[in-house]
């Protein structure tokens, strides 16, 4: 699997911390609990359906939630990363910027790659009220962070998925070597208009509330 190669290799997932999904017809192919995502292979994934039954291969991560989340947000969604990557994972931390996005625009490429971010509240892993927030969530979504935990990006393939999770981590660098200092962000304006022009989304103005957190 290129694509977990190329997630160790950016730095985006150490060891096991992480895992993938590749959605086929109506099945879903998942690295399976605790994987090294440097040295996936095909024959080592698992096959589950969309009930989440495992349907052949080993036993999946327990994540598989919100994976299924973003195939049943959107029917163009065959991808899902999730990652620890350093930067993402510290942001996680972070107050989020605004209630739909925890990352302010602040370069064109995270606009145009990534798309407004939401910050999920936070939930035990696995736990299944993250993935109801993200299916709930009334815009088009490419990225989120989970609070406290990390990174998920999707895409129309796995390669797209890797992209945006790079293009991720680097914004949330970018936004911790600037943490403290007066920033200049991309207008409200800007951000609109490239988002839209690459098929992402950025909000003008106050979007639909993000649903409420789990409790
Ligand atoms: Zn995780």
């Amino acid at each position: 699997m290129l694509a977990g190669r190329s997630l160790t290799a950016n730095g985006l997932s150490r060891g096991s911390a992480g895992n993938l999904s590749v959605r086929e017809g109506d099945h879903l192919l998942m690295s399976p609990t605790g994987s090294d995502l440097g040295s996936l292979v095909a024959a080592s994934l698992s096959v589950l359906d969309f009930e989440g039954n495992l349907l052949e291969g080993p036993r999946p991560s327990k994540e598989f939630p919100f994976h299924r989340a973003f195939y049943r947000r959107d029917r163009s969604t065959n991808a899902v990363v999730h990652v620890h990557s350093p930067a993402a994972m510290a942001v996680s931390c972070l107050e989020p910027w605004t209630e739909w996005s925890a990352i302010p625009p602040l370069t064109p490429y995270f606009v145009m790659r990534v798309g407004q971010t939401p910050l999920v509240p936070y939930a035990d892993p696995g736990d299944p009220s993250q993935a109801d927030w993200i299916e709930a969530i009334p815009f088009p979504l490419h990225a989120v962070l989970l609070q406290n935990h990390g990174a998920i990006t999707v895409g129309r393939d796995l390669a797209e998925a890797v992209d945006t999770a790079v293009e991720l981590e680097q914004v949330c660098d970018t936004l911790l070597r600037t943490a403290g200092l007066p920033k200049r962000l991309l207008s409200q304006e800007t951000a609109v208009r490239l988002a839209g022009k690459y098929g992402r989304h950025w909000t003008l103005g106050q979007p639909a509330a993000v649903p409420p957190a789990h409790s």
